[in-house]
């Protein structure tokens, strides 16, 4: 099998050439198959979601739990603009705390949360 690390070293273009003929084959080392498995199993995460394991489960349940008390957002308490399809309202929370008060929540459209979520918004007072 080859090493790749080793084969890197080597200067003299019919090396290189013989290199390039050897990567773009299957032969390749440990690290590299690791390195492939690892990717592979990166993208499925993230594919299926799974990259959001963990916190996600909070978060979730916190938007849920505000959801439920006010509703699904409609409209941007932002830029007030109303006209976007539902899905593109969420609560976003003002603290950062999630408390489970209400005043605690603001509706944004996706633009204003995103903005939001880099510390570019100001909010309005309540
Ligand atoms: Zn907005």
């Amino acid at each position: 099998m080859f090493c790749i690390g080793e084969l890197n070293i080597a200067k003299r273009p019919e090396v290189r050439l013989k290199i390039s003929q050897a990567v773009k084959g299957v032969p390749k080392t440990p690290e590299h198959c690791e390195a492939l498995r690892q990717a592979q199993i990166k993208s499925q995460a993230e594919r299926s979601g799974n990259a959001w394991k963990g916190d996600d489960a909070g978060y979730r349940a916190k938007h849920l739990w505000v959801e439920k008390k006010l509703g699904k957002p409609n409209f941007c308490e932002v830029c007030r603009n109303g006209k976007l399809r539902s899905r593109q309202y969420t609560w976003a929370n003002i603290s950062h705390e999630y408390k489970r008060d209400t005043n605690d929540w603001i509706r944004l459209c996706v633009k204003c949360h995103m903005a939001y979520d880099r510390n570019r918004l100001v909010l309005p007072l309540k």
